[in-house]
């Protein structure tokens, strides 16, 4: 089976881990000459956009995926014309953009933090108005790690907001002041079958995610899945859908859905009978999916523009590294590592030695 990738970060370069075993093959479309995924596939070194590349990549893959919604959306239409894609680019559509998005999770019935469409100065001081402040001003596409957003706390936060953000289509949420974030990985396969992952509860730093833990029993884990099942079968969804949301009390709220394998999920490789890696692929080609059951308690700790000493990973026990091969950058994800334990405790102690060496200012 050869199976095409559009984007070549750390994302494609798990996916092809995952498909080495299965002795699946991998092309890789990335305009970056030492992509992290190129050394594990054949590298299409070429833009996005560029066709004859593009046209290649249908011919030759049995099926294409991406690994970020922030692909252009006619390249993904170009090639589902030609070859099989997944997830489809009408998910593409809505998940790359915030205020269809959103307006999908309201139309499902599934809650999210109030929101108004912002395409002028008016609307924005129409939709404060109705929203009230806090609030967050965000644009509708190609943000991620909380790039492209910015926070209003004051009106006269208006005039800075609008400078920065204002020649981008935007939306405007309310501030939800959230007890915890947690995200829930799902998978629905060709044939409609549907598995989940136990939520992950996640840690931003800087709006980029530097820890996610796992356990068994999570509380909210039914509420979390019914809404992600809801999507799933709604878009009528072939491969890894991940869900982000706010917990507040007993209440979750909907932030974004990923359509692709997320941060949140790396876990799954050591700490889930099938990680969401392989089991993305064995959706989108149609295979039988594999089971979600997780082997305990999990941890995963992002190395963010710094990447520790491979030994000193190695020496924790349980712990599991991934270093992407990326040039150091700040604010870069260079790597991560996993943790497994066999109770909260131990994991929480692994935890604190893994986010020292993470980033040692850091205190949780
Ligand atoms: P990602 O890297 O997860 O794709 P992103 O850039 O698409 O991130 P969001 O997930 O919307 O952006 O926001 C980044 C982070 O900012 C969230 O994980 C959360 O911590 C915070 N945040 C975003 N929206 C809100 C909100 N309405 N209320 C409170 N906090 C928020
Ligand atoms: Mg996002
Ligand atoms: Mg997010």
């Amino acid at each position: 089976m050869i199976v095409g990738i559009v984007g070549g970060g750390q994302l494609a370069r798990m996916l092809a881990l995952a498909g080495y075993p299965l002795d699946f093959e991998f092309l890789i479309l990335d305009p970056v000459p030492d992509a992290s995924a190129a050394p594990l596939g054949a590298h299409l070194c070429g833009n996005y956009n560029d066709r004859a590349l593009l046209a290649d990549l249908a011919k030759r893959a049995d099926v294409v995926t991406y690994e970020f919604e922030n692909v252009p959306q006619e390249s993904i239409k170009y090639l589902a014309e030609h070859t099989a894609v997944h997830p489809s680019h009408h998910t593409l559509a809505i998940a790359r953009d915030r205020m269809r998005e959103k307006t999908m999770f309201r139309e499902l019935g599934i809650p999210t933090a109030p929101f108004a469409e912002v395409n002028s100065r008016s609307d924005l001081e129409n939709a404060v108005a109705e929203i009230g402040l806090p609030a967050v001003l965000k644009t509708r596409t190609l943000g991620y790690d909380g790039k492209g957003q910015t926070v209003l706390r004051s009106p006269a936060d208006l005039d800075t907001a609008w400078k920065q953000l204002g020649s981008m289509p935007l939306i405007l949420e309310g501030y939800i002041p959230f007890d915890r974030e947690i995200s829930v990985i799902a998978v629905r396969g060709l044939h409609g079958e549907t598995k989940f992952y136990p939520i992950s509860e996640n840690t931003h730093r800087d709006g980029v995610l530097l820890l996610s833990t796992s356990r068994p029993d999570d509380p909210m884990q039914q509420q979390a899945q019914n809404y992600a099942k809801r999507l799933l079968d709604s878009l009528n969804y072939v491969g890894v859908l991940a869900l982000e949301l706010f917990q507040v009390g007993e209440t979750l709220l909907a932030n974004e859905m990923a359509p692709r394998v997320h941060n949140s999920g790396h876990w799954t490789i050591e700490g889930a009978e099938t990680s969401q890696f392989e089991n993305h692929l064995r959706a989108i080609l149609g295979l039988p999916l594999g089971a979600t059951t997780p082997v305990g308690y999990v941890a995963m700790v992002n190395f963010i523009g710094t990447i520790p000493k491979p030994e000193q990973v190695l020496a924790l026990p349980g712990a599991h590294l991934h270093d992407y091969g990326k040039e150091a950058r700040p604010g870069r994800k260079l790597g991560h590592a996993t943790l497994r334990a066999q109770n909260e405790k131990m994991l929480a102690e692994g935890i604190n030695q893994l986010l020292t060496l993470a980033q040692p200012e850091i205190k949780i």
